[in-house]
């Protein structure tokens, strides 16, 4: 009798646990994706939305169109989950399943006078500093992240040299101070000591200031961001939020008390039969103690994993796939022609990463790893 496959989460690792299991199950089986958004929203490319290089409808595709690979698109907000009944509230009612693909990303909270700051990380925060960037001609620009851990571990370096490469091409970049604040105690913080050096060496020939070891604390009207230790003040603040596992599962068995899932590192399996979780909703701590990053190559390659396994024991088969924690390939953008490689063993011992000197190949590679994203799998 067929089964049905719920996939709460239509972002990278709900998109690909959806598309591979659709490839393959067999066609009894019921495969239904729920997200409370109607289109799939590539994070990756909101840096560029910022600077004014993409816009909303480049970098979004309608879930809907999963329907014609045979995906049922359910557009709800997930609001609890029963594990002993095998269900999921939603505001459309209760939905049973009998496997459970848990994909809902981190949830975002802003710190107190938050409201003070625009968010980089949100489509709607891109296109208003789209706006307030193009205005800005002289001042002080402060890029905050308020905590770890935080989604896309290269994004505020990328947003920063993006900034940077902005406003030198409008002629701008001697009347603009861009100062970067972060709780890592050492740039890229998952990267090694030398190539954490690299990138600080990068952004000081950009003359972007850095704070690490800095939390974050509040904003006050007087322009002042606190922070611990000290204060920093800036006309315009870009503030990464805090990050928290989805609400609807926070006080579930299968999240710690900060709302991360808890997963096999492997496997993805949960506590609970049958249910398993990927991405940044998850909470992997890596051999050191620190979280392992939160980015769209690790979501993708665990939704892999778990769409995989899934079909093999339908199949009555042994499952036999494992996310190994590595990734390589991925690409940070550090001007508007050129990027360097990022490269990440979360799971060795040390857990290390590496960042290549900037370079044309990884400028382009970025940009048609999006175009291979977003043809790929809508
Ligand atoms: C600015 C930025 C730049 C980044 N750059 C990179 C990069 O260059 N390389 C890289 O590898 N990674 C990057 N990342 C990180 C990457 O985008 C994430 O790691 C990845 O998207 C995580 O996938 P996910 O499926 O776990 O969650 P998400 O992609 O966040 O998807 C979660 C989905 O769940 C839905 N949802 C959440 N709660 C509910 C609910 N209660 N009810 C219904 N639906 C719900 C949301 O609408 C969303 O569609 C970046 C992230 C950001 C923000």
């Amino acid at each position: 009798m067929g089964k049905t496959i719920l996939i709460l989460g239509g972002g990278t690792g709900g998109v690909v646990a959806a598309n591979v299991l659709a490839k393959v199950l067999p066609k009894e089986h019921r495969i239904a994706l729920i997200d409370r958004n109607e289109n799939h929203l590539f994070l990756a490319s909101l840096p560029l939305v910022m600077i004014g290089k993409r816009k909303p409808s480049q970098i979004t595709r309608s879930l809907r169109k999963l329907e014609s690979r045979n995906i049922q698109f359910i557009q709800a907000e997930v609001e609890g989950f029963n594990p002993h009944e095998k269900t999921i509230q939603t505001d459309l009612g209760a939905l049973s399943y009998d496997s459970l693909v848990i994909a809902l990303g981190a949830e975002q909270q802003g710190l107190p006078g938050y409201s003070l700051a625009m968010n980089p990380y949100s489509l709607q925060g891109a296109l208003q500093l789209q706006t307030e960037l193009s205005r800005f001609r002289q001042g002080h620009i402060v890029l905050f992240v308020s905590s770890l851990p935080f989604t896309g571990a290269i994004a505020p370096y990328e947003i920063v040299l993006l900034l940077d490469a902005y406003f030198r091409q409008r002629g701008l970049r001697k009347k603009v101070q861009i100062s970067l604040v972060t709780p890592e105690d050492r740039l890229l913080s998952m990267a090694s000591p030398r190539h954490s050096a690299r990138l600080a060496e990068i952004l000081t020939k950009r003359q972007i200031r850095m704070h690490t070891s800095t939390e974050a604390q509040s904003l006050s009207q007087d322009r002042s961001l606190t922070l611990h230790p000290g204060d920093i003040t800036g006309d315009l603040f870009l503030g990464i939020p805090h990050h928290l596992g989805p609400a609807p599962l926070r006080h579930s068995p299968v999240a710690d008390p900060q709302g991360w899932i808890k997963v096999d590192p492997h496997t993805l399996a949960t506590c609970c039969p049958d249910v398993y979780a990927v991405g940044d909703a998850t909470g992997i701590v890596s051999v050191n103690g620190a979280w392992i990053p939160k980015v769209g190559f690790f979501a993708h390659y665990q939704a892999e994993v778990v769409a995989r396994n899934l079909a093999l024991c339908y199949a009555n088969k042994e499952s036999r796939f494992r996310f190994v924690g590595s990734a390589s390939g991925a690409s940070m953008l550090s001007g508007y022609n050129r990027g360097c490689f990022v490269s990440i063993q979360a799971y060795a011992n040390p857990p290390t990463g590496s960042l290549s000197t900037p370079n044309r190949a990884a400028f382009w590679t970025k940009a048609l790893f999006e175009k291979y994203w977003l043809s790929r799998w809508f």
